[in-house]
């Protein structure tokens, strides 16, 4: 009798050795913590923590992330007033100018935007954040800092359900020539553009899928930036008290003083790293295709408000567990959930 061997099945064998993994509990860990489509929300196992200090204020602070039950979100904490918590979510939104702060009953905590980056490139979606003063550290400027901490510290899937936000239709904002937009995808990508007078700057975009471990590779080590002939105007305006070499890429009139970028186009990609972690406050991952040319975190956060008001612009999904594992191999599916 002849035996014919069946033609490969390269998805067959990809699901497969997933469920192997995930079963040994070693797990595909990069491609499947990270891929956009996680089935159950997720936690980190152990607390870990850092120090440094705040960009802006200056001020020396300390870190520490804990794991949190199904459901929390992500939950900053003062440990330096009593323990008084504020929530990451849009409502909390207090000042965005060269930074996203939040505000609750008079208590803030500033500079949010990188640790909240690394929380969605990581697929973490309850934590507590422990602080000691008002602003996160800045760290080397980059998410990288963070997601290593996540990553010591390792993912932990949890029993509840993940919702993601899928974007129905489209929404545009346009802000003289600053311009952000939502359009329905069934993934979460990012397309950033920026025109930034220098010469090793001017016109770049970039434009990235958040899924499949694309944060990691190319979104988290880019650092933030910040000019030399910008520097006293904004130390006067009481920021950039803690900015230095070691933490932002600093520009000169037609340079970089502190070398080499680690991306030729790395100011570009901060600028995706930000938007990624102001999305955060929407409390939930999208599914949309998010274009931004020349915003900030005012637009990002407006956006995030403006999404948030309008019930009809999108639905809560889940996703369905074939889905989730075949989810870097075909197109995904996406099955409706409750929407609330
Ligand atoms: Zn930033």
């Amino acid at each position: 009798m002849e035996v014919r061997p069946r033609a490969f099945d390269h998805e067959l064998w990809l699901f497969c050795h997933r469920q192997l993994l995930l079963r040994r509990g070693s797990l595909s860990a990069y491609r499947l913590q990270n891929s956009y489509f996680l089935t159950q929300e997720q936690t980190i196992r152990a607390a870990t923590e850092c120090s440094g200090i705040g960009l802006h204020s200056g001020a020396p602070v300390s870190v520490r992330i804990l794991p949190a039950p199904p459901g929390t979100g992500i939950v900053f904490r003062r440990t330096d007033l009593d323990g008084f918590e504020i929530e990451a979510v849009s409502r909390n939104v207090a000042r965005v100018s060269y930074a996203t702060s939040l505000m609750k009953k008079g208590v803030l905590i500033s500079t949010t935007e990188h640790i909240l980056s690394a929380f969605i490139g990581m697929g973490v979606d309850n934590a507590i954040v422990e602080l000691d003063n008002l602003e996160l550290p800045i760290l080397d400027g980059s998410a990288n800092p963070f997601v290593e901490m996540i990553q010591k510290a390792r993912i932990r899937k949890q029993r509840r359900p993940r919702k993601y936000l899928k974007i129905r239709r489209e929404l545009e904002m346009r802000e003289g020539n600053k311009f952000i937009a939502v359009y329905p995808a069934d993934r979460y990508s990012v397309s950033y553009s920026i025109n930034f007078p220098h010469p090793l700057i001017g016109k770049e975009t970039f434009q990235v899928e958040l899924s499949n471990g694309s944060y990691l590779r190319h979104i988290a080590a880019a650092r933030t930036f910040g000019s030399r002939e910008d520097e006293r105007t904004m130390r006067n305006m009481g920021l950039i008290r803690g900015a230095s070499r070691e933490n932002c890429i600093v520009l000169t009139r037609d340079g970089v003083e502190n070398g080499p970028l680690r991306f030729p186009d790395e100011f570009v990609r901060h600028k995706v790293l930000d938007l990624v972690g102001d999305l955060a406050l929407l409390g939930k991952q999208i599914l949309g295709n998010v274009v931004a040319d020349r915003a900030g975190h005012a637009m990002h956060t407006a956006l995030v408000s403006r999404i948030l008001r309008d019930k009809t612009l999108w639905e809560e999904v889940t996703v369905s567990e074939p889905a989730a594992h075949r989810a870097d191999v075909s197109s995904a599916h996406v099955t409706a959930g409750s929407s609330a």
